[in-house]
């Protein structure tokens, strides 16, 4: 059996042959912006792919990672030097046409892995244009639990040292990731501590508290540094805990999902009386 997990390391044969056990295929979708002074521009990048690819080599043969789209939603970062602003709507009709090529060749389950907060509605909307253009199962998930905590709990709750705000973004969350995964990437000489997001009832963004309203105001408006959270209570220790909860889920997520069945449409215009009829 093919051991390869990188969907473009293989040829056009084994593409071909890895098809026919119909893996579930994982896109993973990044960004290139500011976290902080002490953690670099592919952040994102690095957590997302990393838990992607954890996942695939654990699952042998089930699963398999594409390429990563690194650049995501971004305009609302661009007061911060080097980040990567993709126009939203080109953003959707990219990742989607980059799915639907997957989806002509053949897979059938395929999960759009986003890593960004703002990629998110892209991640959902892509997913659903793919589903009605080819019928394929395709859905987004976001496994960076400064998007959404699911996949990271229990252990971002059990773990956590900081109150409510803490985590958004380049906070304790993401800063423990990368402790993990690329330390040498981390200056924690550098990392501060900066919660000057707006919070107001029935708005928020960080766990545990649920937020009913949605709402991006532009980065600089609310951060000084690019942070939002608290990563100087971030460990190596939590982020390796992170880590292993999230590829663990994942992959209980991933076994399900492989599983869903793909159901005929029934054109509910015609009436039982309609078909007899026109049968005789
Ligand atoms: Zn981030």
């Amino acid at each position: 059996m093919n051991d390869k997990y990188c969907y473009d390391e293989m040829t056009w044969p084994e593409i071909r042959d890895v098809i026919r056990n119909q893996p579930v295929l994982l896109l993973p979708f990044g960004a290139v912006e500011d976290h902080g002074p002490h953690l670099p521009l592919n952040t994102d990048n690095i957590i997302v792919v990393a838990i992607c690819q954890e996942a695939a080599r654990r699952l042998k043969g089930e699963v398999l990672v594409m390429p990563a789209i690194a650049y995501g939603l971004d305009e609302h970062h661009m007061d911060f030097p080097g980040t990567i602003s993709v126009d939203m709507q080109t953003l959707i009709q990219f990742v989607s046409d980059v799915v639907i090529s997957t989806a002509r060749h053949g897979f059938t389950h395929i999960l759009i892995v986003n890593g960004h907060g703002s990629n998110a509605s892209i991640a959902d909307l892509a997913a659903r244009r793919v589903v009605l253009e080819t019928g394929v199962v395709c859905a987004a998930v976001n496994p960076n639990a400064a998007i959404d905590p699911t996949l990271a709990e229990p252990t971002l709750s059990k773990m956590r040292k900081s109150q409510p705000g803490g985590i958004a973004h380049a906070g304790e969350y993401e800063t423990a990731m990368m402790l993990h995964l690329r330390p040498e990437l981390v200056d924690m000489d550098r990392a501060l501590k900066e919660q000057s997001q707006l919070k107001i009832e029935y708005f928020n963004w960080d766990h545990p508290e649920p937020s009913a309203v949605a709402w991006q105001d532009w980065w600089s408006r609310m951060s000084e540094s690019g942070v939002c959270g608290d990563p100087t209570l971030a460990t190596v220790e939590f982020g390796e805990a992170l880590f292993e909860t999230t590829v663990e889920n994942f992959i209980r997520l991933l076994r399900a999902f492989r599983t869903l069945p793909i159901r005929s449409r029934q054109d509910m215009h015609e009436t039982p009386s309609d078909q007899k009829t026109q049968g005789g």
